[in-house]
């Protein structure tokens, strides 16, 4: 777009516009890619992101695997790698050093590895993003562990650690719904549950980064236990291993159970579209836990927009939704319901990996040093013309 363009849809003047435009240019994060011919003026530069500039990396640790996925400066996805972790008691040695592999695979799998400006790593659980650490993980019962400061040790590379929730929320931020809304939720329903929350459009993290956790919010008052030890938590209910939970409820022979909780929510979706009972009722009652637990959020936030994102949504899909926003409208308040909408995530691609590699463009623009030559140019360009005036 011109120039003119980023002015009206910013509401900055035309002025400040060319000013961080010139920055821009000049530190190679946009290039001018063309003209357009305006009525009786000048032809108008056409900007674009500069996607060649380097590479940002964007790295979601689950409980049971790493993804690690490659993309340009325009944050397009380039090239991904998925990892399997050991079953229990994961050291975190054993996650920085899969962590590592992944971006190594990646950086073998091309002739000419592009610079990398930054990565961002999500990991699940409370996380302190200014010192880099996992203070708690409810998986594996890490207590800060300094997880920046290991992984500096592998990946000679700006790092940013933050929490899945977080990333899902930016992604949809950037890609997804909330393009157009300035508040919206994004529920995350995987291995772990929880909301990431935009206010006012922007990213609302709490006082500790904590905010969001609401799968560990009471639903069923001596319900069933929980991971994080306490009983009936929303996570207990409608995480993968909550549905696993509900199909061995209905029927602990059911044919959908296996090992692997991610393969039963799969087999359920399929199950239910050949109108398999067990799986029926299954996102019957899932929908159930989830439409009540989610009325309390609508209540407590108001949003325009509130979004199902995560493998248990991915797979459950229309049903899931369907069911959802009928137990909804029967629990949230009327002024709560009249403004909202309720979608599934819209966003292209992993939303983890690649929320996770917009915190390291926000880090790569925050950075001085990505200007600093600028700078350093234009105080020269300054002082050599006070001395020839
Ligand atoms: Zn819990």
């Amino acid at each position: 777009m011109s120039r003119q363009e980023i002015a009206a849809a910013t509401g900055l003047s035309f002025a400040t516009v060319a000013n961080l435009v010139a920055e821009l240019l000049e530190a190679g994060v946009l290039l001018e890619s063309g003209h357009e011919e305006s009525k009786g003026g000048r032809p108008r530069a056409q900007l674009a992101v500069n996607a060649q500039r380097g590479a940002l990396v964007g790295i979601d640790v689950a409980e049971t695997s790493v993804r690690v996925e490659l993309f340009d400066l325009a944050l397009t996805a380039l090239r991904s790698v998925s990892l399997p972790l050991p079953q229990a008691g994961v050291s975190p040695e054993e996650v920085i050093a899969t962590i590592a592999a992944g971006v190594e695979a990646l950086m073998d799998d091309t002739n000419s590895p592009p610079p990398i400006l930054g990565a961002g790593v999500c990991v699940p659980g409370l996380v302190e993003r200014e010192g880099g650490v996992s203070v708690f993980s409810p998986y594996w019962s890490w207590r800060d562990v300094p997880v920046r400061s290991l992984l500096a040790e592998r990946l000679p590379m700006p790092l940013y650690l933050d929490n899945p929730l977080k990333a899902s929320a930016v992604a949809e931020m950037w890609f997804g719904a909330g393009r157009e809304v300035e508040n919206l939720l994004v529920v995350t329903l995987r291995s772990g549950v929880g909301v990431g929350i935009a206010v006012d459009g922007a990213l609302y993290r709490g006082a500790t980064n904590s905010a969001g956790e609401w799968g560990h919010t009471c639903l069923v008052p001596g319900g069933r236990e929980c991971r994080c030890g306490r009983l009936g938590c929303v996570e207990a209910y409608v995480s993968t291993r909550g549905i696993v939970e509900t199909v061995r409820e209905l029927d602990e022979r059911s044919p959908l159970l296996d090992p692997e909780e991610a393969t039963v929510v799969s087999s359920v979706a399929r199950a239910w579209t050949e109108g398999n009972p067990v799986a029926v009722e299954t996102v019957t009652r899932t929908a159930r836990y989830l439409g009540l637990a989610s009325a309390d959020l609508l209540n407590l936030f108001n949003p325009q927009t509130l979004v199902l994102g995560g493998w248990v949504a991915d797979c459950l899909g229309e049903p899931l939704l369907r069911q959802t926003r009928e137990v909804i409208a029967e629990r949230a308040l009327p002024a709560t319901l009249q403004a909202l909408t309720l979608q599934l995530s819209n966003v292209p691609g992993q939303p983890v990996t690649l929320g996770a590699a917009t915190f390291a463009l926000e880090g790569f623009l925050n950075d001085r040093a990505t200007f600093g030559a600028v700078a350093a140019g234009r105080r020269a360009a300054r002082a050599a013309k006070g001395r020839t005036s």
